[in-house]
């Protein structure tokens, strides 16, 4: 049972990038189950992203699919403006869209490097400087922007993952000290393990590994994700912008 209101997000609207899969569907279902009509963001042609609109409307939640790729920026741009010819603002924007590719920095390839900041910083960065002009036309705009532990601790073989997830802390803070005047907030999560095809793609032995350096002890669903998003788009959060909140079983402190 959700702690919040099952409506207190009525009328308003989220954007929510990659989340036909993983942590951002569940987070773009959290938003639409408590009132938002949210817009779906999905990358290639995805039948899991018909399937979350179909569950979100069979509750009699709102949404809509909106294919693009965050990392290019025409297509970003294009796409919020056919969200401005519908609604007049966005209220929640969560930058989702992210991955993950592993190797020792001397065995990292150089096109890796670039496919990894394209899309986990440029891809963050396009999507707010183009939802910018629609967050401030609401009267309680909201960033929250998906990090990782590994952006915080660093990582032997994810070099260039947690480089790029570090970046987002930065983006974060810097995003919200500009538009703080404005109203808007913009915080950031920071994951710790959490079970989606992301990490499914990891070795039964590395897991093994990862999970002893869990202080609670158990690997986190997407909806731990979810609830913290939650949380930060809502009223509770009203004073905090600008934060970074790990949600990792304590894994950050090993
Ligand atoms: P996932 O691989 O299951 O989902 C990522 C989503 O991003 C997919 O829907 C994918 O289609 C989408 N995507 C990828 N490139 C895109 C692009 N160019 N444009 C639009 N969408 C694109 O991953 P996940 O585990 O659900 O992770 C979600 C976010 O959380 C990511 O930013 C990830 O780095 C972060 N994170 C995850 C974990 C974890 O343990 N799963 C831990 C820390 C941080």
């Amino acid at each position: 049972m959700s702690v919040f209101n099952n409506n207190f997000l009525s009328g308003k609207i989220s954007l929510v990038t990659g989340s036909s899969r993983g942590i951002g569907r569940e987070i773009a279902l959290n938003l639409a189950k408590h009132g938002s009509y949210v817009f779906i963001n999905y990358f290639k042609a995805d039948k899991s992203a018909m399937d979350l609109k179909h569950e979100i409307n069979q509750f009699g939640g709102n949404c809509q699919l909106l294919k693009f790729d965050v990392s290019d920026s025409n297509d970003v741009k294009a796409s919020v403006e056919n969200i401005s010819k519908e609604f007049k603002k966005i209220d929640i924007l969560v930058n989702n869209a992210g991955i993950a590719r592993a190797a020792l920095a001397l065995r990292f390839k150089e096109e890796d490097f670039d496919e990894v900041m394209k899309v986990n910083v440029k891809g963050h960065f396009n999507c707010i400087k183009y939802c910018l002009p629609l967050l401030l036309r609401s009267d309680s705009p909201s960033i929250v922007n998906l990090s990782s532990v590994l952006g915080i601790t660093g990582d032997l073989g994810n070099s260039v993952y947690s480089t790029s997830k570090s970046a987002i802390l930065g983006l974060t803070k810097s995003i919200a000290l500009e538009y703080a005047s404005k109203g808007l907030r913009a915080n950031c999560i920071a994951p710790g393990f959490i079970k989606t095809d992301m990490t499914a793609l990891v070795s039964e032995e590395v897991s093994k590994i990862v999970l002893s350096k869990i202080p609670l002890k158990f690997q986190g669903e997407p909806i731990e994700i979810a609830n913290c998003v939650l949380f930060l788009v809502s009223d509770a959060a009203k004073y905090i912008t600008g934060q970074t909140i790990s949600v990792d079983g304590g894994m950050v402190m090993k």
